[in-house]
């Protein structure tokens, strides 16, 4: 049995592949170049590169208290999915406002403009997952397939 430590960025095998991100709250040493922005940002960190996911494209995100999104987004065929996991903000979606913290969680579908902002004092934090709008067609107990007993030694 190898058994592998989380002290290395990445450990790749047969059928799995692991990132070692950090604290989310040392996300700010992650820098984050969009390019309707003059100049990086910091705090965003894209994994989908670092573990080689087909299917989805996940951010992990540290956003600092007082700041909002300078501009709104919406998507050509992807979905999203917020999963905020601490702090506290509000989420603008078309012209609604949802007040978000640790357990909120919002899809937004392709066509949803979207922004956030922090107007709290307390670092927000929050997991974005998108995935093709309307791709998924079977999950859970259609796909997995239940296997023996796992084998820890
Ligand atoms: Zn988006």
């Amino acid at each position: 049995m190898v058994v592998h430590t989380t002290d290395k960025k990445k450990v790749t095998g047969t059928n799995f592949s692991c990132f070692q991100a950090g604290k989310f709250s040392e996300l700010g040493q992650y820098e984050f170049k969009h390019p309707k922005l003059e100049k990086p940002t910091h705090g965003k960190l894209l994994v989908k590169d670092n573990l080689g996911l087909t299917g989805m494209q996940v951010s992990l995100n540290r956003f600092p208290a007082g700041r909002s999104m300078p501009f709104t987004h919406s998507h050509k065929e992807n979905e999203e999915l917020y999963i905020f996991v601490g702090g506290k903000g509000q989420m603008l979606i078309d012209r609604e406002i949802i007040e978000v913290s640790e357990g909120t969680c919002i899809r937004v579908g392709t066509r949803g403009v979207r922004a956030w902002r922090n107007n709290s004092n307390e670092d927000l934090y929050f997991i974005c997952v998108q995935a093709k709008e309307n791709s998924l067609h079977q999950d859970t107990l259609d796909d997995g397939v239940a296997g023996g007993a796992p084998s820890w030694d």
